[in-house]
């Protein structure tokens, strides 16, 4: 496959992709496989990846603003990140 932009070859590698579900949500999908070219910045989704990825998200409930899930595991429910307690201010006494 070549690159839409400079006819470069699309190799396919394992990265993360951040993806906005609103203007208050993003998702990050660990370890998902895409074509990225050798000769520019572009990469893209295969269909069948985008269709899975897309499937992830769609069965996400709503909660954290930002997490990470795992996209290559096959089996067995997706995790959450924890919240982190993140008020540091907040002084006893
Ligand atoms: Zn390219």
């Amino acid at each position: 496959m070549k690159c839409a932009v400079c006819s470069g070859l699309m190799k396919p590698v394992t990265t993360s992709l951040p993806f906005k579900l609103s203007d208050e949500r993003i998702i990050i999908l660990k370890g998902i496989p895409v074509l990225q070219c050798g000769s520019c910045a572009e990469s893209l989704l295969e269909d069948a990846v985008m269709a899975r990825a897309d499937a992830m998200l769609g069965k996400l409930d709503g909660g954290a603003e930002l997490a990470v899930i795992r996209y290559a595991a096959g089996e067995g429910p997706t995790r959450r990140l924890q919240r982190t307690a993140s008020n540091g201010g907040c002084a006893r006494g």
